[in-house]
């Protein structure tokens, strides 16, 4: 048997078990599996809830889970409380169960008065949705170039995703396009890729609709704004 790895966030060894890069949740059985022991079972346990749980509540993680209709390992559907009532994924692309939150607003549903609504594309949860990146990232790192996700290189993204300091800020860079979240074609395109971008080691996570780009070194300077295409392109800023 090879040795153990030894975990890159507390340097604990003897953990094996497989684990998704991913938070099934978020990419259900597309979710890409890392190799085992680059990240410790209670580190895995305790981003699983303490991080990515709060993530995936948050947009773009959201209002991609619903209009996928992606369940949580747990078999549930995401739910959204909106003015018009209570929503949840169906389990299918694209198809939303609305309660409506009282009989006036049913009977206008069911007249087909009401047929359209809004999802606020904010991110209410921007230091989980950081650190899950970065989390993500230093995984996907270490599957492949595991001496470069232990190194000094790459300390302090390691240092924000699994104890950030009071006071302690990162920033990702986020693109969403509605209408392919709903192209049910495109499923299985889910990728991590580590690149170099003016040699600052950088993590960009692609789902249909929704792409991710966090820098793995904290010299990397966020793009000013206007530099980048909104609203499609957004900077989103994370402090602890
Ligand atoms: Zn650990």
């Amino acid at each position: 048997m090879p040795p153990h790895l030894s975990c890159i966030f507390c340097h604990s060894s003897g953990s094996s078990s497989v684990a998704h890069i991913v938070p099934e949740s978020l990419g259900g059985k597309y979710s890409p599996i890392g190799r085992p022991g680059v990240t410790c079972d209670r580190c895995n346990q305790y981003f699983g809830q303490k991080v990515e749980s709060k993530a995936v509540q948050s947009f773009p993680f959201s209002g991609y889970r619903l209009l996928q209709g992606v369940p949580s390992k747990k078999r549930r559907f995401i739910r959204m409380d909106t003015k018009l009532g209570e929503v949840e994924a169906s389990g299918a692309s694209g198809i939303i169960h609305l309660e409506p939150r009282n009989n006036q607003l049913r009977n206008l549903v069911e007249r087909g008065r009401v047929c359209q609504f809004h999802l606020i594309a904010e991110v209410s949860e921007s230091l989980a949705v950081v650190r899950m990146l970065l989390k993500i990232g230093l995984e996907q790192l270490g599957k492949h170039f595991y001496d470069v996700a232990v190194s000094d290189r790459v300390g302090e993204a390691r240092a924000f995703a699994r104890r950030p300091g009071r006071g302690d800020n990162w920033w990702c860079i986020l693109c969403t396009e509605p209408s392919e979240i709903l192209d049910t074609t495109a499923k299985d395109q889910f990728t991590i890729e580590i690149t170099e971008h003016e040699g600052v080691l950088v993590s960009v996570m692609r789902l249909p609709g929704v792409t991710t780009i966090v820098p793995l070194e904290k010299r990397a300077l966020a793009p000013t704004p206007g530099s980048l295409p909104e609203p499609h392109y957004r900077v989103i800023r994370a402090t602890c």
